[in-house]
């Protein structure tokens, strides 16, 4: 059935799209990762003409105007973009993150390079930008388990060295309370809260782990509270079936109506109707979390492979997206780091990528990947240091953030050097493996306010800067501007 419906939507957008060419860009990453950073700065830049060398067809004058118009799907919340400019640009204050999903279309005027083009669409292409949390895609792989596997799995985590200490209360709770006995609702909110408390312990900054499904735990959209997110997994479950009525028995019940009604749903209805991903993913706060964090962001990244490069495990469950035939993982953030850096951030990314593929079974090689800031908050300075350059960056740091001892009010500058990231990821990923004492390289990340914006000729301000979001924008829309 599930197969059926996505086959009749396919057909249903690519009738659409014969009329209107359309394109529809899914934007992922996990909480903090940059999404709503990320649209916000591309829709800005396209709207009003943006510094855009690397994406060919702006750059070429070929963008001829952009601007939004109301989304086609009516259910899906838009994804406030005015409030979020107002925000960065009039306020200097990041916007709100995204917390569900939502949808933006932008329609794009150019002038086409072909002349079919030209008579059959116009030189039109609507942008259907997708926003949506990318723990929700860390579902896909509980499609495939049962609850006694998902709970084995989700048990086995938890005790590890990196989880023991933060699941400890859940864990305790649970082998306090009896499987066969009567369910009680009391008992499987306590025990979802205590679950849900050690996920999102798990995300604090300075462990910086990757989610662990199930993905609606940290973000439930508009299902907080629901009987379908009131379950936890039980430890050390035994063979025999649970007897009716007992508290395994509603907690089997509520995992299989998870998938059913909330995982299920979500990947038929948006995921497989994406043609374009990007996944954006914050590498240097994993590297700065330390071993267990990129290692876990490894982990995390290849579940959110599955779903747009099926590899082996994805034939699971038919639900994945067989449409997307781009993959762009974008480290964000790269303002934080001079710009020597910015390739070594790049090759770093790249591995991780490859390695996450490795486990699903994919070469990853079709996999594009690059390092950006949506928004450049830094400019970049050199001081010398003992006879060395030294390539420093400088910002406005948020209010509140303390660098050596210093409390900003986030109202004045300062330069900082954020350190080198390693120039070689084959020895760097040796090391991570080798040693679980291995040390990382210290990358200094501070929190900068977003950048001042000059005001251009006649008092308009200038577009968002930013650092390779042209490069990202070529990949993922160049071919269907041409
Ligand atoms: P989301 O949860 O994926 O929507 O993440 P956001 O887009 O809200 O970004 C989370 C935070 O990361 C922001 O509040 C900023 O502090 C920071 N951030 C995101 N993108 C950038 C960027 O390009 N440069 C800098 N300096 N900070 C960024």
């Amino acid at each position: 059935a599930d197969e059926a419906r996505i086959a009749l939507d396919t057909i249903a957008d690519r009738a659409g799209s014969l009329v209107q060419p359309t394109l529809r860009l899914g934007v992922t990453g996990l909480s903090r990762a940059g999404k709503t950073v990320f649209i916000t700065s591309l829709v800005h830049n396209l709207i009003h003409s943006g510094r855009m060398p690397m994406f060919a067809a702006a750059h070429s004058g070929r963008i001829a105007r952009a601007w939004l118009e109301p989304q086609p799907d009516d259910a899906v919340p838009r994804f406030q973009y005015e409030d979020h400019v107002a925000r960065l640009i009039n306020d200097r204050v990041w916007p709100d993150s995204t917390r569900a999903i939502s949808e933006l279309r932008l329609v794009i005027e150019y002038e086409s390079a072909s002349g079919w083009n030209r008579l059959f669409s116009g030189g039109r292409l609507c942008l259907d930008i997708v926003d949506y949390p990318g723990e929700w895609l860390l579902d896909l792989p509980l499609l495939g388990q049962d609850f006694r596997e998902f709970a084995a799995r989700a048990v086995e985590l938890a005790r590890s060295p990196a989880r023991s200490d933060l699941a400890g209360p859940w864990l305790a709770k649970a082998a306090s309370v009896d499987p066969k006995a009567p369910a009680s609702e009391t008992t499987a909110r306590e025990l979802a809260a205590l679950f849900t408390d050690y996920l999102r312990a798990c995300k604090a900054d300075d462990r910086a782990l990757s989610t662990l499904p199930p993905g609606r735990f940290l973000m439930p959209g508009d299902l907080d509270g629901s009987p379908a997110l009131t379950f936890a997994p039980l430890p050390d479950l035994p063979e025999a079936a649970p007897p009716r009525g007992s508290l395994q028995a509603m907690m089997e019940r509520r995992f299989e109506s998870y998938k059913s009604v909330v995982v299920k749903p979500f990947f038929r209805e948006h995921v497989t109707r994406l043609d374009r991903q990007i996944v954006l993913i914050d590498a240097m706060q994993a590297m700065n979390a330390g071993r267990e964090a990129v290692m876990d962001l490894e982990r995390a990244l290849s579940d959110v492979l599955m779903s747009f490069r099926p590899g082996r495990a994805g034939l699971l469950s038919g639900l994945f997206s067989r449409r997307i035939d781009k993959v762009l993982i974008a480290a964000t953030k790269a303002d934080h780091l001079h710009h020597e850096s910015h390739d070594r951030l790049e090759a770093l990314v790249r591995r991780i990528v490859e390695r996450a593929a490795l486990r699903i079974g994919s070469s990853g090689a079709d996999i594009e990947v690059i390092a950006m800031a949506a928004v450049r908050a830094t400019r970049e300075a050199t001081s010398r240091h003992e006879g060395e350059d030294l390539g420093l960056i400088v910002g406005t740091p948020l209010e509140g953030e303390r660098i050596d001892g210093r409390l900003f009010d986030g109202n004045s500058q300062t330069a900082i050097f954020p350190g080198d990231l390693p120039a070689n990821p084959e020895s760097f990923f040796k090391l991570l493996e080798s040693s679980p004492q291995a040390s990382l390289p210290e990358i200094n990340v501070v929190r900068f306010r977003p950048p001042l914006i000059e005001h251009g000729e006649g008092g308009i301000k200038l577009s968002l800067p930013h650092i390779r979001l042209d490069r990202a924008m070529d990949y993922l829309l160049g071919d269907r501007l041409a």
